[in-house]
């Protein structure tokens, strides 16, 4: 990375706030980090944890000396965040987020925004199903794609900036519309962990198979939807109030898709049922293939008998 940040200050200690913390000093990104969090408790962990610099409960005092300021909150609360830090923003500061959504939540941050304060939203596509300042590591973004989205007439030297700081952390930066970001991952992350929401909830509620059951015969697949449907409550159901239109536009697709699939069973097309899953797997080899998985069996789980080791 070209310039080391002054101070960085990362709003919201949880996994992704987290991580950017830790990257932040193992990188060698910012001379200073600073955490904010409105929870004693979590601000506890990130000073035994030794993560940040400082770590404070007052908005106002976090963010006056910074540079770059991160928001890593759920989606639903970056607006009422940004409003209430932008008086003490210094000039020139970056914001930037780390939110799932761009179109609803750029416009809900923008607007507290003071014209000396350029706005840069990034969203790195890299998480896991945990939450909180324990679960977080640096290497969470190496070669994860971070996607800017940012706001057409934004200062360049801004966008720079907040670009050579994600590639700091090890990821590789891409730049789109709010628009197309949302519908990029309404189809890639919100509809998949609908899925997963959904299936999960529906074996939950079964009478003709019991719990105990959908449990210990859990490895014939559904167990790797378990997954996915440990992830965080709140941060979950901010990204489907606030990417409304995109997920409900790509579910209608997926219906669609589904209801010809639940033909294709009745009427005992094996053919359409080959042809699709011949054309999904080449999906999942090209993820392998541009390094966004690994392709051990078993999604690299370690085997039960090496674990006793
Ligand atoms: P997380 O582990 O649950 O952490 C969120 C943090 O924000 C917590 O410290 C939480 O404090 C704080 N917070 C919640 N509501 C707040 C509010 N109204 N005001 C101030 N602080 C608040 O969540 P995360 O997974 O790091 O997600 C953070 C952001 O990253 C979200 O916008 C999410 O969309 C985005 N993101 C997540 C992933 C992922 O896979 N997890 C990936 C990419 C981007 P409390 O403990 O008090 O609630």
């Amino acid at each position: 990375m070209g310039t080391v940040l002054h101070t960085v200050a990362i709003v919201g200690l949880g996994l992704i706030g987290s991580s950017i913390a830790r990257g932040a000093r193992t990188y060698g990104l910012a001379d200073r980090v600073v955490a904010v969090d409105r929870d004693e408790a979590v601000l506890d962990r990130v000073r035994a944890l030794g993560i940040a610099d400082l770590a404070t409960s007052s908005l106002a005092d976090g963010v006056t000396e910074a540079d770059l300021v991160i928001l890593c909150v759920p989606v639903g609360a970056i607006g009422a965040v940004a409003a209430e830090l932008a008086p003490h923003l210094k000039p020139g500061a970056i914001l930037s987020d780390v939110g799932s959504v761009k179109g609803s939540v750029v416009a809900a941050a923008a607007s507290h925004l003071k014209p000396e304060n350029p706005f840069v939203p990034a969203h790195p596509v890299a998480g896991t199903e945990y939450s909180g300042p324990d679960s977080g590591f640096a290497t969470l973004f190496q070669n994860r794609w971070c996607i800017i989205t940012p706001p057409e007439g934004v200062d360049d030297g801004a966008v720079a900036t907040v670009t050579a700081f994600w590639e700091g952390l090890g990821a590789i930066v891409e730049t789109m519309t709010p628009e197309h970001h949302d519908l990029v991952l309404a189809i890639t992350s919100h509809v998949p962990h609908l899925i997963a929401y959904n299936i999960v909830g529906t074996a939950a509620d079964l009478e003709t198979v019991t719990q105990s059951e959908v449990i210990k015969f859990s490895a014939g697949g559904f167990r790797d939807f378990t997954r996915i449907a440990a992830s965080d409550p709140t941060m979950w159901r901010d990204v489907f109030l606030t990417n409304k239109e995109a997920v409900l536009e790509m579910l209608g697709r997926f219906n669609e898709d589904l209801s010809a699939l639940t033909k294709a069973i009745r009427w005992g097309d094996g053919d359409a049922l080959f042809e699709l899953f011949t054309r999904t797997r080449a999906i999942r080899k090209g993820i392998v293939a541009m390094g966004q998985e690994t392709a051990e069996p078993d999604f690299g789980r370690a085997r039960l008998d090496a674990k006793s080791d």
